[in-house]
């Protein structure tokens, strides 16, 4: 039988707890970076009139729906 002392045990017990409360933390935050991700793959910003539309093409110059500008594919950045 091992001997443990209470005092160990508290720490054993909350270092498995934050262990897992932190892994957890990891996983959900690197799952809705992820969506994240994948919701502006698309997305673009006209830099004549700042009009936001979503381009699934691969024009490598997209054109504007609002104003007809070609727009260069700029990664969008959420503020
Ligand atoms: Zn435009």
């Amino acid at each position: 039988m091992i001997r443990v002392s209470l005092t160990l045990l508290v720490f054993i017990y909350l270092g498995l707890f934050l262990t897992l409360v932190l892994g957890h933390w990891a996983w959900f935050e690197w799952q809705r970076q992820r969506r994240e991700r994948l919701a502006v793959r698309n997305r673009l910003r006209c830099a004549l009139c700042a009009f936001e539309f979503e381009d699934a093409t691969a024009d490598e110059l997209p054109r504007c729906p609002r104003c007809g500008s070609l727009n260069e594919r700029d990664r969008f950045r959420m503020l």
